[in-house]
Formats: structure tokens, C-alpha cells, sequence
């Protein structure tokens, strides 16, 4: 069955000092949570120090990006086992963000997928429309070209091992979230289009995180849907309580199911 996964996306936020004090409360915070993966996304800055306050604990580190190549003249950039030396458990890749002011396209969200999971770890792959492709009706010829782009020539053991979070570009760091109904829509259309590539029993492995605006308020109704198997959090995860808040709901989710 698969898992409810939860992760907790710092972006550009914490010094390191911050991202500690921050990881430390989320790892006190979650220490009786057992059905739900949690993860916490800090800077590339902090992972190291933040990989030795979860190390041991109940908390998976991600990172928020990777490069595809080992090493070389990639000014800025991190490769995938410098992540897997210190510990990382997934990485987010192909976040919005990314895309709309990094240049980020399906093929190098593929390539980066590729790499992630060579070395053992597990990619986030994020996907999802602008409010002009939805108001447009291109919701899902985009989520098609997405899913299509990142899992070009995974195998189904390979796709096993990722996550999906669909994320709502209208709804990143906006406080407007997807409604429980348009959300549930929307990941019964991506895990159908995992379904073609790789089979049923394969797509229904696969957890699909939703991601934004998630909070509190509304993490019950959306982590209660079928196919939402949890979420991708930027801003109630920067405060260990709102993060406990999405969780505790995602908890009981798992433990309904
Ligand atoms: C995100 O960054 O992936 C995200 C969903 O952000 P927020 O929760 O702030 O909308």
C-alpha cells in the first residue's frame, strides 16, 4: 500500500543557525508520528548540519534540487551523491519555482530523476498547471506532457520509487488552495496517467502529494481524498506546530485506510 508522505519545503528560507533550531522542533514535534514519511526540504546551506539533528530520528531529509552530473563546471550546482554522502532520503525536482525562473523543462526534470534514483534516493516530481493553462483547459494535456517528461524510459521498478506532487501553480505560496474536489480530480487524472505507462498495480503504489496553500485548516479535507496520499509544504512548514498541524490529519488518513 502506498505511503502518505509529507514534506516540509524550506525553500530560500532559515539560516543555518534556524534551520537547525527548526529541524530540531520538527524532530520533537513528529516523535510519535508512524504512518506518515516526513521529510523536511532545508537549504543546500543547512542540509549537513540539519542531516545530524535528523539522523537516527523519525524525519527524512530532502533536498530542494539536484544537478544530473557527478561533478565538473556547474557553477552553483550540487550533485546527486554529494546529497546521498550526507544522508539526503529525496529530492524535490521540477518544483514550479524551478521551472517558471530557473529554466527548469521536463527533460532535465527526467535527467535528474534518472540520477536521483541510480544513487538510491527518492525524486519528488513536481507537476502542475498555471491558472491560464486550467482557465484554458489545458489541465490535462500539461499534467500529460509533465508525467510523460519525467518518467521517459523509467522502468516500472524505477517508477516504484517516486513520488508525484501535484501542485497547482494558481495555488504556490498564494493562500488559495485547490478545492478537496478539484484536487481529487486532478491526482485521479495523474495516477491514471501513471496507470497507462506502468500498469494499475504499479500507479496505485505510487504516492501523489498535493502542494499549495496546504495548511491546518484544510489538510483534513484534502488528505482525505483517494488519490491524495499527502503533501508538499512551503509555508506552514516553516513553524514546527502548522507543520504538526498537516500531519496529525495525515496520521489519521493512514490509519482510516
Ligand atoms: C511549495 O512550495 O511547494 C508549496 C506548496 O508552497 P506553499 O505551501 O507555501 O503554497
Amino acid at each position: 500500500m502506498r505511503k502518505i508522505v509529507i514534506a516540509g519545503n524550506w525553500k530560500m528560507n532559515k539560516t543555518v543557525a534556524e534551520s537547525v533550531k527548526l529541524a530540531a522542533d520538527v524532530v520533537a514535534a513528529v516523535k510519535d508520528i508512524r504512518q506518515v514519511v516526513v521529510a523536511i526540504a532545508p537549504t543546500y546551506l543547512a542540509l549537513a548540519k540539519v542531516a545530524e539533528v535528523v539522523k537516527g530520528t523519525n524525519v527524512k531529509l530532502a533536498a530542494q534540487d539536484v544537478h544530473w552530473e557527478n561533478q565538473g563546471a556547474f557553477t552553483g550546482k550540487v550533485s546527486a551523491d554529494m546529497l546521498q554522502e550526507i544522508g539526503v532520503d529525496f529530492v524535490i525536482i521540477g518544483h514550479s519555482e524551478q521551472r517558471t525562473y530557473f529554466g527548469e523543462t521536463d527533460e532535465t526534470v527526467n535527467k535528474k530523476v534518472r540520477k536521483v534514483l541510480s544513487l538510491g534516493m527518492g525524486p519528488i516530481i513536481c507537476i502542475g498547471e498555471t491558472l491560464a493553462e486550467r482557465q484554458g483547459g489545458q489541465l490535462e494535456s500539461v499534467l500529460t506532457t509533465q508525467v510523460n517528461g519525467a518518467y521517459a524510459g523509467l522502468s516500472a521498478d524505477d517508477a516504484r520509487r517516486t513520488v508525484v506532487a501535484y501542485e497547482p501553480v494558481w495555488a504556490i505560496g498564494t493562500g488559495v488552495t485547490a478545492s478537496d474536489d478539484e484536487a481529487q480530480q486532478a491526482h485521479a487524472f495523474v495516477r491514471g496517467l501513471l496507470a497507462k505507462l506502468y500498469g494499475d498495480s504499479v500507479a496505485q503504489s505510487i504516492s501523489i502529494q498535493y502542494g499549495g496553500s496546504m495548511k491546518p485548516e484544510n489538510a483534513a479535507g484534502l488528505l482525505g481524498q483517494p488519490d491524495i496520499d499527502g503533501g508538499l509544504i512551503g509555508g506552514a512548514a516553516l513553524k514546527a506546530d502548522s507543520f504538526l498541524g498537516i500531519i496529525t490529519p495525515g496520521e489519521s488518513a493512514a490509519q482510516s485506510t
